[in-house]
């Protein structure tokens, strides 16, 4: 899809991953100013400088006073946020063990990135977005967060807070012309679910065929697929989404079974 974002100045975390990347070269590609931020400055830079229009800077989304002047870096070079993408995020890769055994540090590790982390940095973009008149943010939530998993409660919890932290922002912001919404995406084929599940080496590949057993589609969704699911929420034709949770999932919610 295309939508008309010329001019506007789009913020996106942990953009050096491989969703994070498809976000902004999607946004790049349809006019934004694109700020890729990353705890890797230099991947970051990388990217950037492959970009019309693009800066780069490190910003560690648990690091409050480093988030706070990341937001003034970008309003210092372009004077304005309109769009923020809260798609930074980890899960643990060591520690897939049920709750009994899960560590405490492993579990404040991931609440602090995946959740904490968009807390901070829409709290500091909006404050911005409520000075220009309005703004969207896009959280990057997960299929997790909207059913339970086996073996990953940091990750699942910290995505369901990702899914209310929305719908609350949605019903404080919206008032104020700042739309928040949600995608919530399934398994989507990067450089980690490669690791994990996808390639021939991958950890845990003896159960990728169960896992796609419960997609309708029959295979993982592909980091483009999210972003134009982020462009559709970014563009000024969704001028009335406010709250929602888009899951982007090739039906895997649709046919959940608990037995995954
Ligand atoms: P990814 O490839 O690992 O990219 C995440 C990026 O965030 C990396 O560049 C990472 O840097 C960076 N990052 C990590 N900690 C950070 C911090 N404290 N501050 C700022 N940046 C930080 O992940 P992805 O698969 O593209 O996932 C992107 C988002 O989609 C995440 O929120 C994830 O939970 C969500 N999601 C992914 C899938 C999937 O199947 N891939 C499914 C559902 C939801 P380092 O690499 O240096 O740590």
């Amino acid at each position: 899809m295309n939508a008309n974002l010329s001019g506007k100045v789009a913020l996106v975390t942990g953009a050096a991953g491989g969703i994070g990347a498809a976000i902004c070269s999607t946004m790049a590609a349809n006019g934004a100013k694109v700020v890729f931020s990353d705890i890797n400055l230099p991947a970051a830079e990388a990217m950037a400088r492959a970009t019309p229009h693009a800066m780069a800077l490190r910003m560690d989304v648990t690091d409050e006073p480093g988030v706070e002047a990341a937001i003034d870096a970008v309003v210092a070079r372009h004077g304005r946020i309109d769009i923020l993408v809260n798609n930074a995020g980890i899960n643990t890769l060591a520690h897939r063990v049920n709750i009994d055994r899960f560590p405490t540090e492993e579990w404040d590790r991931i609440l602090r990135v995946d959740l904490t982390g968009p807390f901070l940095v829409s709290k500091a973009a909006s404050r911005c977005m409520l000075d220009s008149g309005g703004g969207r943010i896009i959280n990057i939530a997960s299929v997790m967060g909207l059913v339970p998993a086996r073996l990953q409660c940091a990750y699942t919890a910290a995505k369901a807070g990702v899914v209310n932290l929305t719908r609350t922002m949605a019903i404080e912001l919206g008032c104020h012309g700042i739309l928040t919404n949600c995608i919530a995406p399934g398994s989507i084929l990067t450089e980690g679910t490669r690791q994990l599940f996808y390639g021939e080496d991958g950890r845990f590949n003896d159960r990728v065929k169960g896992l796609l057993a419960h997609i309708p589609l029959g295979r993982p969704g592909q980091c483009d697929e999210i972003a134009s699911a982020v462009l559709f929420l970014a563009a000024p034709e969704s001028s009335y989404i406010n709250g929602a949770v888009l899951p982007v999932d090739g039906g895997w919610l649709a046919g959940y079974s608990r037995d995954f």
